[in-house]
């Protein structure tokens, strides 16, 4: 505890000399950055929807301390993480399966739901790099377009659905669109398409919107999966961290994938991420930031004339159909890295919301 207190207090002292806010300087310098060592002038990442501020305070003390118990296992720490997140989640111990990363979530749901040969559905524009093996599972993908305003459709997911139909995919909020559904609709969905197939629901950007999670819905629902993960507003990518909430028979299912359930995560990772679920000081700052920034940036983008979609997230998708200059070469000019083209008709894009600074970067960049 006094370790931490003068932590803390070196913390302050040293931003106040500095002058930023204590809540700034949480933020990697891109002068420190680990990932990118070698590079004189480390990029401005805004592609992977990472968090600029994190790891949250008490989660790098926690995972400082833990180090020195590396070479144990964790099986004492897991089921305290798992009961802490059940708690957060509002359902029990036996409704949630730890991963490294959500990553580990989607590719275990991907082999479950291939267990039966099939289809299965999602948006076509939405986050699907991990569906590749589907068809070498033997499983073929079947893509629905989406709304004009860029969200899931629903209906049109709900008349796809055919006796084939193995597990259907939804991003909410979507990743690039940043759009959310209305909550209504979405559970009227689930009890409709859960008669038929899986519903798997990636939760992966709720935490940036005042939206509750859905995964109280699992308990009774043995065809709805949710996944969440700490690599966003918890600021754990790099950790790798997520989760499964699903009804206890459900991960039941799941775990007879695994040779050894919830053992991937280190326990370093368990332990940053127990301490981030008590850092509600850190989570509240990052959501107001991330607000502001995402005001300012979506601001200036629309005064250079580009269309924004409203966001649900910590990125912004964006047209690049009015821009003159080409876009990805300004960035790359400036050292920035951004994502690529999602849809051609639009020329629509998706950049990740940094710090403002990072942002005033960015724009300055672009104009
Ligand atoms: N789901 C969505 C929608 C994502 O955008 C990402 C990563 O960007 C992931 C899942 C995977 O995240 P992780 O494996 O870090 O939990």
């Amino acid at each position: 505890m006094n370790n931490r207190r003068n932590w803390l207090k070196q913390v302050s002292l040293g931003t106040l000399a500095l002058g930023f806010s204590p809540f700034e300087t949480f933020a990697n310098p891109r002068s420190e950055n680990y990932v990118y060592p070698d590079t004189d002038k480390s990029p401005i990442l805004l592609r992977s929807n990472e968090n600029p501020y994190g790891p949250s305070p008490l989660a790098r003390i926690a995972m400082t301390k833990s180090v020195n118990s590396s070479n144990r296992y964790g099986w004492n720490l897991y089921p305290q993480l798992i009961t802490a997140i059940a708690k957060k989640n509002n359902v029990s111990d036996h409704n949630i399966m730890l991963g490294a990363g959500s990553t580990e979530i989607l590719d275990l749901v991907l082999q479950y739901s291939a267990l039966n040969k099939g289809n299965f559905i999602m948006a076509e524009t939405t986050y699907d790099y991990w569906t590749d093996p589907f068809e070498k599972l033997g499983l073929k993908k079947i893509t629905v377009p989406l709304t004009k305003d860029k969200k899931n459709d629903l209906p049109a997911i709900l008349k796809a659905i055919d006796s084939n139909t193995k597990m259907i995919y939804i991003c909410n909020p979507n990743n690039p669109t940043g759009t959310i559904c209305d909550r209504e609709k979405l559970i009227s969905f689930i009890t409709e398409a859960t008669k038929k197939a899986i519903v798997f629901v990636d939760e992966a950007y709720i935490d940036f919107t005042k939206e509750q999670s859905l995964s109280e819905l699992t308990v009774e629902n043995k065809n709805l999966i949710i996944t969440k993960t700490f690599s966003k507003m918890y600021g754990l990518a790099g950790a790798r961290l997520g989760y499964a909430i699903a009804a206890s028979s459900t991960i039941g299912e799941l775990s007879t994938l695994k040779s050894s359930p919830n053992l991937s995560v280190s326990i370093v990772s368990a332990a940053g991420a127990l301490a981030s679920l008590n850092d509600e000081k850190f989570i509240q700052q990052v959501y107001a930031a991330n607000e502001e920034v995402k005001k300012y940036t979506i601001e200036q983008l629309t005064r250079l004339n580009l269309t924004c979609i409203p966001s649900c997230s910590n990125f912004i998708y964006f047209s690049l159909e009015n821009y003159k200059k080409d876009f990805f070469k300004q960035l790359e000019d400036h050292n920035i890295l951004g994502t690529k083209i999602y849809e051609e008709n639009g020329k629509w894009t998706r950049i990740t919301i940094g710090t403002m600074k990072e942002m005033q970067q960015f724009i300055a960049a672009i104009k």
